[in-house]
């Protein structure tokens, strides 16, 4: 018999990955299914950004680099904080990752443990809240309401906290609502930590160049009073259409900052290295890609909301950031998953269900708008036939 540890029948996953193999065996059939599930830029990689990756790989750029990146790059990270929010991040604490995801492992790993509660957005990016069990923390969920524009509340994150909240997790721009939290509602959560001086905060801001109508980013970088204990999590995935390098970078606390690297040498050593080449090539050169990606998904947001609100019972606001439509289908009679799952496997347009997000997803689907508007377009003209 053998035993291992429980976490690991805690751990959760994230729905969109078995939707898109779904999506995938589906097609393989010879079904024409439209993948509005995965959230991941439909565009190529910037060709300026491959090409610095072959050209480190014909330089000879083979063998390991320092577990926390490379100096150039994390200094170029550096200036591109300081460059776009005028936050003063020391290279020294910027730890070069291989994606997203392993800031938000390394952070819970770190705060979570058994007696300890981790607060996390619900509906939230599901890895959140399967890490946080894993540890055998107890996951407090943050409720994120579609009547705050899907925005996290101060007060009622605030008020969630107790003497044994470790970790606060905020995301805005968010998944899979689409939803920007004012900076007010920001200013007073960060008020609000002072009376807590015992709770880290992790920022995930990895849609935060994904911001329409004239948004401007919030960064938690911005508060002096909280840097001792905020660990902000980005990376190149979205911004760069990224998503298959794998590459992230987090800002850590002086004081966390040693452990996250010792996890770093512990778990993968360091990130693939021409990958971090073409990282560095994606922040210090033109970012005209950035630009253009995000005036397309801007047309996209505006067609898929305007065509969802064209839905007998569906009703759907617009989204301020990311590239996600949360659509409220609960005029429709159904629950969510069964309309996720009845809408691949007969017209076949993948999208998610909210609960896969959290237990508050419940009434809504996730639709990734990052697709061609001829797509969404015939995705969108089958979900109505569908529900008409
Ligand atoms: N954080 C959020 C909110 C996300 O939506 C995602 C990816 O979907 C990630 C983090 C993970 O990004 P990566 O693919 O770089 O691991």
């Amino acid at each position: 018999m053998l035993t291992t540890n429980p976490g690991f029948e805690r751990i959760g996953e994230e729905n969109a990955f078995a939707v898109l193999a779904r999506a995938g065996a589906l097609a393989a059939t010879g079904k024409d299914v439209i993948n509005l599930g995965i959230g991941q830029p439909d565009f190529p990689t910037p060709e300026n950004i491959v090409d610095a990756a072959i050209k480190a790989m014909r330089d000879g750029h083979h063998g390991y680099t320092p577990a926390t990146g490379i100096p150039e790059l994390r200094e170029a990270v550096a200036a591109d904080l300081d460059r776009r929010f005028k936050a003063q991040v020391n290279p020294d604490n910027v730890l070069i990752v291989p994606g997203g995801k392993v800031t938000m492992f390394t952070a819970i790993l770190m705060f979570g443990e058994p007696g300890a509660e981790i607060l996390y957005p619900d509906p939230g990016f599901p890895i959140y809240r399967s890490m946080i069990e894993y540890t055998g923390a107890t996951p407090i969920p943050i409720p994120i309401r579609e009547e705050n524009g899907f925005g996290f509340s101060a007060d009622e994150t605030l008020g969630l906290i107790s003497d044994k909240t470790r970790l606060i997790i905020v995301n805005s721009p968010a998944n899979p609502c689409g939803g920007v939290t004012p900076k007010v509602e920001v200013d007073r959560l960060v008020k609000g930590l002072e009376a807590h001086p015992h709770v880290a905060v992790m920022s995930d801001e990895i849609y935060d160049q994904m911001l329409y109508d004239g948004e401007e980013h919030a960064t938690l970088l911005a508060y002096p009073e909280i840097r001792d204990r905020l660990i902000l999590l980005n990376g190149w995935s979205k911004t760069y259409a990224m998503t298959g390098w794998r590459l992230g970078y987090s800002v850590w606390p002086d004081k966390l900052y040693d452990n996250a690297r010792k996890l770093a040498v512990n778990a993968w050593s360091c990130v693939n290295a021409p990958a971090q080449f073409a990282a560095l090539e994606a922040l210090t050169g033109p970012q005209d890609a950035v630009a253009a990606m995000g005036a397309e998904f801007d047309l996209r947001r505006k067609l898929v909301v305007d065509l969802l609100n064209d839905i007998p019972g569906v009703s759907c606001i617009t989204p301020k950031g990311a590239f996600y439509a949360f659509p409220n289908i609960s005029g429709t009679g159904r629950k969510a998953k069964v309309l996720a799952s009845e809408l691949l496997e007969g017209p076949g347009v993948a999208t998610i269900g909210g609960p896969d997000f959290g237990t508050l997803g419940e009434g809504y689907i996730r639709l990734s708008y990052a697709n061609s508007q001829d797509n969404i377009r015939e995705a969108l003209a089958r979900i109505k036939t569908f529900l008409t």
